[in-house]
Formats: C-alpha cells, structure tokens, sequence
C-alpha cells in the first residue's frame, strides 16, 4: 500500500488555493457603494486579536477596502488611509469570525430530519442563524444531498451578505469494496462537493465498521481529485487507521482510550488536525434535565421555543434518560477532555468544530458552548481563539481565504464589547458581525 504522507502537504496547499479560487471566481458582485460611502473602512481604536500567535494589539487600526483586509496593526505602526471612513471602535475588542470545519447545515429542521428538510430555504435559514452567533464559516460534514452544491453557489456570494460562508461534503460515503469507494469519491468530485467524510465506527456495536482497504481506497481516490477528507470515529484504532490513510481531519474525540504517541506522531507530522466536538457529547445527555443553557439570554436570543419545549417535555427527558448511547458518551466526556488537551500539548492542531446542525444540537450557540467546554478541559482563551479561528480555516480547508485578520484575507470579523482572551465565554458579548466587510443583520 502506498504511503501519503508525501503528497498530503502538496495536495493540501493546492486544494486551498483551489478552493480559495473557487470562492473568488464568482463575480457579479454588484457595485460595492450599496452598502457604503467609502470602499475603505478603519476601524480605529479597538484591541485587535488576529487568531494567530501574535499577542492582541492595542489601541489597533483594521483597514478594509471592500470584502477584503488591507492592513493591521496599532495604531501608533499603521497611518489610517486619507480616503477612509473612519469606524471608531475604542473600548471594543475585534476578532476573527469564528469557524465551524464540523457542522451539519439542513440536516434538521428543529427535531425533525429527513430527506425532505434538506431544502434552499432551511439552508439559508441555518446559514443565517450561525452568522447572528458570529459563525462567519460553517463545513457541512455530511448532507442530505448533492443538491447542496447549488444551494452553496448561489449563497456564497450573495448580496446583501447576511450567510455564514457554506462548504460541504454531501452525502457521508459508505461503501463495502474499494472499488465501490472509489466510485462515490468520484461522484462527489463529479458533483463539485468541497469535502470526502466517511465513518469508521460500530454503532456502539451495532454495525459492521468500514474496513482499512475501503477507507484507504477513498483517501487515496479523494487525494487523486485533490478533495480534502475527514473520517467520523470514536475509538483510537480507528483514528490510527485514518490518520495512516492520509485523512485531512479526525472528526471527534477519541473516546475509548488515552490517545497514544503513535497517533499524535501520526497527526502532528501529517498535520492532521482533530474537530473535538465536546458538545456533540454533551447534547446526548444534557436533555435529561433543564439544561442550564436554555437559561442563557444569548441562548434564548435566537433559539426556537417550540423546539425547547420539546426537550423539555417528559417523554423527551425519559428518553435521554434511557439513551444507552448517552451513557456510553457522558461517561467517556472527562477521557474526551483529557485527550484534547494532550493532543493539544503534543502539537497537534486542534480545529474547533462542533457537530451542530442534527436535532438538539443548537447551531451558532454551541460553537460558543464548545469553547467554553474546551476552557473547562484546560486550554488557554488566546489557543481556543486561534482553534476556533486560524486552526478552524486550515481544519476547514480554507486558510487562503479566511480566519485571521491578516492582510489579503476576507474581512469575516467580530467586534465584542468584553475581552475573549481573558475569558473565553467572552465571546458571547457580540455587538457587530462583519462578513466580506459587510455588517450583518442580527
Ligand atoms: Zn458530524
């Protein structure tokens, strides 16, 4: 069997700059002074966190000219352009908008699923609830269909921009020969999805798991197409596996074992990174009870009642009470955790991701939940900004596009009233949301 390793580095850079011209070439943009007077905006005043290593800048200058970045810096480095309008942003704090490389995006309508709620407008309406939250870009890890594709085109560039930027997998790949693997990747390809995901996993044993010499097949298939891949588990054997085929993304903590040196070797040299979704653990036993969420005004803002009253009902909670599955994840959260953080200290890059989208796992609202999980198992708030933000574009695929504030890069940011870097449930404190440059309507 061939290795990857080699090719993983190359592919992955020519998959960004695929996707980053994918994401550009569709002009008709409309004339820009729709939205504004001037092109060129600075926002001037605010402590700026860019999402990668460099410390928060004081009293800093944000320069933007249409949908894209043209300058960051203090103030006292950085002269603000004499054709500028000037935003006045003291006292704020600005940062990336946040990234979700594992949602699922018209898999669920409140808790309904099914083929017939993957639709345009439930799309569009999810699109939109996660940009409210300052989700400015969501990976769709697993569709109802290819009809997504369409959906995507059409809302990446819209006008007025009010959508979380949109890239997906489509339909989760399951296949019993290689050669039947195979044969989906290509009609993936063939049908312009962005991402390959499959599952390695039993069901808690209920289901035979796909084997190493059909995953291996898709990886090395999707590699061939230049289309990133990420690969469901629960078990470390399994993310060995993915992580010897050349899998671009663990989706999921391991949950069964202490990770082991060889997968973090594996990872870390491949750069593989890991989606830890805490929360995805969390929603399969929180529900039991009132979770203390429901009593969250950033919560409440945009949640559906109905859907909250469902969860609150008896017959609701009597289910999660009886979930065998909701035992098996909240007794394996605290090793989840612990995993993370050794991951993380290993060097390995950990991509924030949620697995929001399905019933009950509240889109926009648990990626802020995730980080305040991921502040709870030990990381700093400056490292889980950077995963939520830097490290979620790279885990997404997208790292030429978007994720930092940093010169060339689209202008997906927030503007907070409370520092995130001192408490990462700061993040919550939203006043603005820019996507392209453009403030959405929240
Ligand atoms: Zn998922």
């Amino acid at each position: 069997m061939m290795r990857f390793q080699d090719l993983l580095f190359k592919t992955t850079g020519i998959l960004f700059l695929a996707l980053g011209i994918w994401a550009c070439s569709d002009q008709d943009r409309g004339p820009y002074d729709t939205h504004s007077e001037s092109a060129i905006k600075a926002y001037v005043g605010a402590t700026i966190i860019t999402g990668t290593d460099r410390p928060p800048i004081e009293n800093g200058l944000l320069i933007v000219r249409e949908d894209t970045i043209v300058g960051v810096d203090s103030r006292s480095v950085l002269d603000i352009p004499t054709d500028a309008e000037i935003v006045d942003m003291s006292g704020k704090y600005i940062m990336p908008g946040i990234i979700n490389p594992h949602g699922h995006v018209g898999m669920a309508d409140g808790l309904k699923t099914g083929s017939e709620v993957f639709t345009r407008e439930n799309v569009k309406s999810q699109l939109r609830l996660y940009a409210k939250y300052g989700v400015t870009t969501v990976v769709s890890l697993g569709d109802g269909d290819f009809s997504g594709a369409g959906y995507r085109d059409s809302f990446n560039d819209r006008e007025p921009r009010d959508l979380a930027r949109y890239f997906l997998a489509g339909p989760v790949i399951n296949a019993s020969t290689p050669d039947e693997g195979r044969e989906r990747v290509r009609e993936h390809h063939q049908a312009g999805m962005n991402w390959i995901k499959i599952r390695i996993d039993s069901g808690l044993g209920t289901r035979e798991k796909m084997v190493p010499e059909v995953y291996n097949a898709i990886a090395d298939e999707a590699q061939k197409l230049g289309l990133p891949t990420a690969a469901h588990i629960v078990e470390l054997e399994d993310a060995i596996g993915a992580a010897k085929a050349g899998f671009n993304v663990i989706a999921h903590s391991i949950r069964d074992l202490p990770v082991s040196n060889e997968l973090l070797t594996l990872m870390r040299d491949n750069n593989i990174a890991l989606t830890p979704t805490l929360t995805r653990e969390l929603s399969t036993y929180v529900y039991r009870e009132r979770p203390p969420f429901f009593d969250d005004p950033f919560f409440t803002k945009y949640a559906d009642t109905e859907v909250m009253n469902d969860l609150l009902s008896h017959e609701m909670q009597q289910q999660f009470a009886e979930s065998e599955s909701g035992q098996y994840f909240e007794a394996q959260l605290p090793l989840a955790k612990e995993n993370l953080m050794r991951t993380f200290e290993s060097g390995v890059r950990i991509a924030m991701g949620t697995d929001s989208g399905p019933p009950a796992r509240f889109q926009g609202y648990f990626e802020h939940l995730e980080m305040e999980m991921m502040q709870n198992a030990g990381m700093q708030p400056m490292a889980i900004i950077r995963s939520a933000t830097s490290e979620a574009a790279f885990g997404a695929g997208i790292s030429g596009l978007t994720g930092a504030l940093q010169t060339g890069l689209k202008a997906d940011f927030l503007v907070l009233s409370e520092n995130p870097a001192e408490d990462i449930r700061n993040t919550k404190t939203i006043e603005h949301v820019f996507i392209d440059g453009v403030e959405i309507e929240r």
